[in-house]
């Protein structure tokens, strides 16, 4: 018997299963709004909200969650993060008005990032927090503002933590005191925050620790600051089946010393380097390998012991101290609220023999910076073969076969873009669907929200970007409309009793 193909099966939320089931109402959303097509759902945003707040309520008293908006364009989320009540991380000038026109009172939003002089000239005088970057920025508010702007001053460079371009490094912590103290009319200072592009807990436990630090001195400077904010930076789960995921690395890490089949397109390494007879590195997918829910990350993070203090956990010392927490999570919202999809052109052979499916999106739409996505996209079934009936076996999950020809049974294949550049493989490495696809069948690209719609998407050759689809359920019926158009009603709250409903806190 021959050993199924390596795969890498996509961690899907029950509703999304449920609408890729209901095929007939994918085909007629693809008809409607066209293919590409970005299909967001603010349920499972909602869903994953409501289990953040969870954690966060059962442990500090105090805290805030600012959803992190850049990590998806859509207007739904924002939508919902408003009603839900809680408060808005924005990034630019057009992130803080669409929040503004969303509904978020701008004392709701903290504005994050490297703000240069027209968006600070914006912002003082709005009542908005800003999360301060650096001295000059500091120094500027306090030249431009009337009356009293609430800061937080973002701090990087800590102990065992890679180099940030963000952030006030320690040995300038005199100076920013100095600031603050000497223009506190003009400065309401708030207190620190760090943003950590990290998987490891323990760097976040440090940098934690190293702001208690900084709040004490800061007291020292006559100075009262009563945040921490812990920024983003929880995982999603990508992967529905770690074994499988870890089985595929490994078939690609023996490919990359020649052994077996090629598994990458044009020698891709993948961020690997093999010496010898050995491949070493951290590939740039790993993060694709969690298997670890945002809430759960939450939680180990905040009941993590803190040593300076008697092993006492961050959310005890945050309590004890009565400091509020803030955090500020973007992917941990949107997973699983977000799929794209495409339509097959054609496929084609190259040289070397490999198998191209081309389909009518690009790489930069579905890839967060250019990072290979390791996730297995979904090829639908026909919505009725020539006897009227869905032909089973196709769903993407469980490829069932009858005879391995390449037609019908598995074959390994890589994915191509729309553009002409040599760079637009929507995978470089190899994806085995159940069957070759037909011109025609939808691709669907399994929890694209968190970046990989927007951060990139570029409109290269003139190509329209996807449109963006709001998918609710509402008494197990399918809704769609534009993104743009979304309301929440009391039907997300009814489909998740969870929700918190609006209460006009903070
Ligand atoms: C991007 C960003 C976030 C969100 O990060 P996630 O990893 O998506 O949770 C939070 N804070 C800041 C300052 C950011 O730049």
């Amino acid at each position: 018997m021959t050993p199924p193909p390596p795969t890498l099966p996509a961690k899907l939320h029950p509703m999304v299963r449920a609408f890729l089931d209901s095929r007939d109402t994918v085909e007629a959303t693809v008809s409607a709004f066209g293919s590409p097509v970005h299909l967001l759902f603010p349920q499972v945003y909602a869903e994953n909200l409501a289990r953040l707040r969870e954690v966060l309520d059962r442990r500090v008293p105090g805290h805030r969650i600012c959803y992190a908006h850049k990590v998806n364009q859509s207007r739904a989320f924002v939508r919902v993060a408003e009603r839900a009540g809680v408060s808005i991380d924005v990034s630019s000038p057009w992130e803080w008005a669409e929040a503004v026109d969303a509904g978020f009172g701008s004392a709701r939003i903290e504005v994050t990032g490297p703000k240069g002089e027209t968006f600070l000239r914006h912002l003082v005088g709005t009542g908005s927090t800003i999360n301060v970057d650096n001295l000059w920025e500091l120094g500027r508010i306090a030249e431009l503002a009337d009356a009293a702007v609430p800061v937080l001053l973002r701090i990087s460079g800590f102990d065992g933590t890679p180099i940030s371009r963000f952030g006030v490094p320690p040995h300038r912590m005199d100076e920013a005191f100095d600031l603050l103290r000497a223009h506190r009319d003009r400065l309401a200072f708030l207190g620190f925050a760090f943003h950590l592009d990290s998987g490891e807990q323990a760097e976040r436990v440090r940098a934690f620790d190293a702001c208690l630090g900084l709040v004490e001195q800061a007291y020292g400077y006559g100075l009262s600051p009563s945040v921490v904010n812990i920024g983003g930076g929880l995982r999603q789960v990508f992967t529905a089946d770690a074994d499988r995921f870890d089985a595929y690395v490994g078939l690609l890490r023996e490919s990359l010393l020649g052994r077996g089949a090629p598994m990458s397109w044009a020698g891709n390494m993948f961020g690997y380097h093999v010496d010898g007879a050995a491949v070493h590195g951290v590939p740039v997918f790993h993060k694709y390998a969690n298997t670890l829910a945002a809430d759960r990350l939450l939680d180990d993070l905040l009941t993590s012991p803190l040593d300076n203090h008697g092993g006492r956990s961050v959310a005890q010392v945050a309590t004890d101290n009565l400091l509020t927490l803030w955090t500020e999570p973007g992917k941990a919202l949107v997973d699983h609220a977000g799929i794209t999809v495409a339509r097959v052109e054609f496929t084609k052979e190259t040289a070397d023999g490999s198998e191209l499916v081309h389909v009518d999106i690009s790489r930069d739409a579905v890839t967060p910076a250019d990072q290979e996505v390791m996730v297995d996209p979904i090829l639908l079934p026909p919505v009725r073969d020539e006897f009227g009936s869905a032909p089973a076996g196709f769903d993407g999950a469980s490829p069932r076969r009858s005879r391995a020809t390449a037609d019908t049974g598995p074959l390994g294949v890589y994915i191509a873009g729309r553009l002409c550049l040599e760079r637009d493989l929507i995978t470089n490495h190899l994806v085995w669907l159940p069957r070759r696809p037909r011109p025609g069948d939808l691709l669907v690209f399994p929890n694209t929200a968190a970046y990989h719609m927007d951060l990139s998407a570029a409109a290269a050759s003139r190509h329209r970007p996807p449109a963006k689809v709001a998918v609710t359920r509402r008494g197990g019926v399918f809704h769609t409309c534009p993104d743009t158009e979304y309301e929440p009603d009391d039907a997300v709250a009814a489909e998740y009793p969870r929700v918190p409903r609006v209460n006009g806190a903070i």
